[in-house]
């Protein structure tokens, strides 16, 4: 399939691509690593007139720690975030959701911030983040603004973001000693998307209960959630096999999945529950300091 005809711009700073995003209106759409764009378009499911190529903006590129925050400019490719060693070091839920996301092509090319704008359910970025301290930044024509991501995904394919605006950078909290964080994902093959997946962030009190703790469900619900009810028998816990057990349940019967080619509504339950189980395991290990690879399934 071939895109309809478009015409293409490359704006050099944010200030001109929100000009240009004023400009062209609904008619243009941002391109950043166009892993969800590009198909869209050859599929004629989008059809934009003009294109806004961001990739040209170079304050938007990289991650960066500013104080307690990890920095991810608009153009953080999925790559850039399973390399980095303060990742890899401090949020280590993020590191397995780089690796886990798409394949090596997508990866080099595809960006957090269009994972978010993107907003489809099963994506992993969405889900992945909304267990951790996250924030996104957009630049619209009446300057910047700063919204919890919790806030930003309204629903499925749905962000809050305006028609004139763009996302420079998604902001996310350095968490304090003795958390772990774990990202798990079961999918139908390596670099597709997930039939379910499950992000759990545990901080741990001196006694090595759990003083904190955020469990987010991903392609089990029109759009990703927090689980509150796990959340809440966990919280102020020691963390034992009959409690976590107790967690599964409770996310089996927040998921509210719907049935299609990867599996039934039960199946999708079922691998919310076991999924969010491994990450609260392996978070806990981490939290711990032990060392844990990301869980593979
Ligand atoms: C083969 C394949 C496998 C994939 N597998 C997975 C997977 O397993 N998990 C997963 O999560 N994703 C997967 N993806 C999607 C991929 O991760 C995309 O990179 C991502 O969804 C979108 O990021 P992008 O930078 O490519 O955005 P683009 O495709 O460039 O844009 C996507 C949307 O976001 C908007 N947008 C992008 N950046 C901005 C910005 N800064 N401000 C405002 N709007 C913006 C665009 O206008 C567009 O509407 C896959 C894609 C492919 C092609």
């Amino acid at each position: 399939m071939f895109p309809a005809d478009f015409d293409y711009v490359v704006p050099r700073s944010v200030d001109e691509a929100v000009a240009m995003l004023v400009h062209y209106g609904d008619d243009a759409k941002v391109l950043a690593g166009g892993q969800s764009l590009i198909p869209m378009m050859k599929l004629r499911i989008a059809s934009p007139r003009v294109l806004i190529d961001v990739n040209g903006i170079a304050e938007l590129a990289g991650l960066r720690r500013d104080g307690d925050r990890l920095v991810l400019g608009a153009l953080c490719r999925h790559a850039d975030v399973a390399a980095s060693p303060l990742v890899r070091e401090h949020l280590p839920l993020m590191h397995d959701a780089a690796q886990l996301t798409a394949d090596v092509q997508v990866r080099n090319r595809g960006t957090v911030a269009g994972s978010l704008a993107h907003a489809d359910p099963a994506g992993d970025w969405p889900a992945a983040l909304l267990a951790l301290d996250t924030h996104v930044t957009v630049a619209g024509p009446d300057g910047t603004r700063t919204v919890p991501l919790a806030a930003f995904l309204v629903d499925a394919y749905t962000t809050q973001l305006g028609a004139n605006e763009l996302i420079t950078q998604v902001a996310v909290g350095i968490p304090p000693g003795r958390t772990g964080g774990a990202y798990a994902k079961f999918e139908r093959r390596a670099g597709d998307f997930a039939v379910a997946s499950a992000g759990v962030q545990v901080t741990l009190d001196e006694a090595g209960r759990c003083a904190a703790v955020a469990i987010s469900c991903g392609a089990v619900a029109p759009s990703p959630f927090r689980a509150r009810a796990a959340e809440a028998m966990l919280a102020g816990q020691a963390l034992s096999e009959d409690l976590l057990a107790q967690a599964e349940h409770a996310v089996r019967d927040e998921a509210s999945p719907f049935a299609d080619t990867r599996g039934s509504v039960e199946y999708k339950r079922h691998l919310a529950g076991v999924l969010v189980r491994r990450a609260c395991v392996a978070a806990l290990a981490r939290a711990r300091g032990e060392r844990v690879d990301t869980l593979h399934l």
